[in-house]
């Protein structure tokens, strides 16, 4: 079968076991050991490196339950270090910059390329050189995959990672090597295929790639996977249609939710964690430079325990639009005031905002409580200072200062190498 050929080329960078290379980038002696990642409150693992995949660990898998493999092997296991990732994702990005401003940061660890117009040789040799001004640059290995659309440049990159013999780079822009990867490549680790399309699929005897390129009814993929389904297997069929997204859309909602490390009784402690988290969420919406107009604060104890339970969650609405982290905390304290209960342990809180719009948009409160000239230039100093010192370094006195009592468990967490000034590493002298 031939099918229309279109001239985009898509890279897609993708950064290996990326929150483990973070890890391993200032600890050297870790090069050749198995590293791991948790996620919050150090319950399951959610990057490993190939060391550690081949013990057997799978992805999520919780720590405990692995944790005699994990001590045999000498697994260097670690909390996940939020602030390094985010901080070296930003230089990742900032070098392939260098290489086309049109670029898709589609996650923290990978980013398509938009590279139509290079010659189907020459953008081999291009794509080593990116690979290798990336590992230069900020030391995190990557691998690159190339296709004439998003779906193929994704499996094109997990063929890279997977194959040793493709040196990091494997691009499917010619007709045999396309269709030698669609026959391997199963229909499940198709990008966009998830667990349930995945069951339908095989019913309808689709087990590979390219048993969808080739499926004739087109008609029944749109009816069994809506448009989506269809888009995916154009993709396949090299035909563009998911563009490259270069704008960041703004979010409509901004939640910021963790559960507690020790469970919370007093609503001294819920009031210090609720501030905190409104604190992180006002200072996402300045970044997105939003305003929000409604604020929802909920509370939970943990279901799965056999305590007495107790969820509840109500909201603000707020006079005028802000995004000043005094008003958002003032709200978010009135609110949970309404809704919290003593006598039960507490597990989690949640801050959501919404009703969030642009901040140069919004409408003037006839009540005169708009955000004033001067609480903006607070905002902003307090915004520019954390930015450079580091997190944290200027915060409202609300959040408190003894966050060991409700804080998430993050026992085995790395230093703050590159945001926190006290974490910097040291070389001896010799
Ligand atoms: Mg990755």
């Amino acid at each position: 079968m031939t099918f229309l050929q279109n001239d985009k080329i898509f890279a897609l960078v993708d950064c290996n076991s990326f929150y483990c290379s973070c890890e391993r980038l200032f600890r050297p002696d870790l090069a050749k050991r198995p590293v791991g990642v948790l996620s919050n409150n150090d319950g399951c693992f959610v990057s490993r490196t190939n060391e550690l995949k081949n013990l057997g660990v799978k992805m999520g898998a919780p720590y405990f339950q692995v944790k005699d493999i994990c001590d045999k092997n000498k697994v260097a296991v670690f909390s996940a270090n939020f602030s390094l990732y985010t901080n070296i994702s930003d230089r990742v990005m900032n070098t392939l910059f260098e290489f086309t401003p049109n670029l898709e940061a589609y996650s923290v660890d990978e980013a398509f390329l938009d590279l139509t117009g290079f010659d189907q040789k020459s953008i081999i040799e291009y794509a080593h050189l990116i690979k290798e001004t990336v590992e230069r640059h900020t030391g995190i290995p990557v691998c690159v995959g190339i296709g004439r659309t998003k779906v193929l440049a994704k499996l094109a990159n997990r063929i890279a990672k997977k194959n040793v013999s493709s040196r990091g780079v494997c691009s499917l822009l010619e007709q045999e090597q396309l269709c030698t990867a669609l026959k391997i490549v199963n229909i499940e680790d198709v990008w966009g295929i998830g667990r349930q399309s995945t069951i339908k699929m095989k019913m309808l005897g689709i087990h590979k790639a390219i048993q969808l390129r080739d499926f004739k009814n087109d008609l029944l993929i749109q009816k069994q996977f809506t448009k989506i389904g269809r888009m995916i297997q154009d993709e396949l069929r090299e035909i563009s249609c998911f563009p490259l997204n270069t704008e960041t859309p703004k979010k409509k909602e901004i939640m910021c939710s963790r559960s507690f490390g020790t469970p919370v009784f007093d609503i001294r402690s819920m009031r210090e964690s609720v501030a905190c988290y409104a604190s992180l969420a006002s200072e996402k919406l300045r970044k997105q430079k939003s305003v929000c107009a409604e604020i929802e604060v909920y509370i939970q104890t943990n279901p799965f325990k056999d305590i007495p339970q107790y969820a509840k969650a109500a909201k603000a609405i707020l006079s005028s639009p802000t995004s000043d982290t005094r008003k958002i905390i003032r709200a978010a304290w009135e609110t949970l005031d309404r809704i919290f209960l003593n006598g039960f342990e507490y597990k989690k809180a949640l801050i959501k905002l919404s009703r969030i719009q642009e901040a140069s948009e919004h409408q003037v409160s006839l009540f005169g409580d708009n955000d004033s000239k001067e609480d903006l230039e607070i905002m902003r100093v307090m915004d520019q200072i954390n930015a450079r010192e580091g997190h944290e370094m200027v915060k409202i006195a609300a959040c408190g200062t003894n966050k060991e009592a409700w804080y998430m468990k993050q026992v085995l967490k790395s230093p703050r190498y590159v945001t926190g000034w006290s974490e910097l590493v040291k070389i001896s002298k010799l």
